[in-house]
């Protein structure tokens, strides 16, 4: 089995567009999505339809929660929670049906999937060796997947040592090599590593083979919907260098 994998879209169209592309360049034969398909970005309506559409897997996350009214908004920065607050505003029934009915957590085998961690599938930031090592801890899948960070990484837990770094375009890991392995596709709507192009994961469960994808995608239109919508104006900016 092929499985295309993406995360944090964050209501970017024209990223998740070029995604979905790639994709269907050698179409898999299943997308899974980690969640937080709202939130920061300007369409968040298109983004929930797509993968309503699209995905036979998909994981609700701490922004859709938040747009949900399910996480206070408190929590969030600013410049998030008021992007939040404008999705509530502008999200249709039938798209927050569909988050409403989402979990942030999955089981599928032969992976485990969370938003964020297994500790707290909703916000801890798997970016140590500290929180690296609990998700191996707490999980027994052979290959965990997670989202969350918008930063793209492979780490792999064999003979009880803990191998861990981010995962630039083009990067391939040999699934059956080394013990377990913990993988996060990257954002496709706001990657935060330092490369602007939108990120996603393509599994090959039978060749044990896992490629990070990047996508370059139209970044100035989805700055101008942004601004037409008055949104942050550091949410736009940031779009253009990857962080
Ligand atoms: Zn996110």
């Amino acid at each position: 089995m092929r499985v295309a994998v993406i995360s944090d879209i964050h209501a970017n169209l024209h990223g998740l567009e070029a995604v979905l592309e790639a994709v269907d360049a050698d179409p898999p034969d299943e997308l899974w999505c980690l969640g937080d398909l709202v939130g920061y970005g300007p369409r968040p309506n298109e983004a929930v339809e797509i993968v309503r559409e699209r995905a036979h897997l998909c994981l609700v996350g701490n922004h859709d929660l938040g747009v949900l009214g399910r996480l206070d908004l408190d929590e969030f920065s600013p410049d998030a929670a008021t992007v939040a607050r404008w999705t509530q505003t502008v999200l249709l029934d039938e798209n927050r049906a569909y988050l409403e009915r989402l979990e942030p957590q999955a089981k599928l085998d032969p992976a485990e999937l969370f938003h964020a961690s297994p500790r707290d599938p909703v916000w801890e930031y798997v970016v140590s060796e500290e929180t690296a090592l609990a998700a191996f801890e707490l999980t027994v899948s052979p290959l965990v997947l997670i989202g969350h960070s918008h930063v793209a990484l492979s780490i792999s837990l064999a003979n009880g040592v803990l191998n861990g770094t981010v995962a630039p375009e083009g990067t391939e890991v040999a699934l059956d090599e080394a013990g377990r392995w913990l993988l996060n596709p990257g954002s496709v709507g706001q990657p935060r590593d330092g490369d602007p192009q939108a990120a996603w994961l393509e599994l090959d469960f039978d060749a044990g083979s896992a490629r990070f994808r990047r996508v370059s995608y139209d970044i100035e239109r989805t700055q101008s919907e942004l601004r037409e919508r008055d949104l942050p104006e550091a949410l736009a900016e940031r779009l253009s260098h990857g962080v």
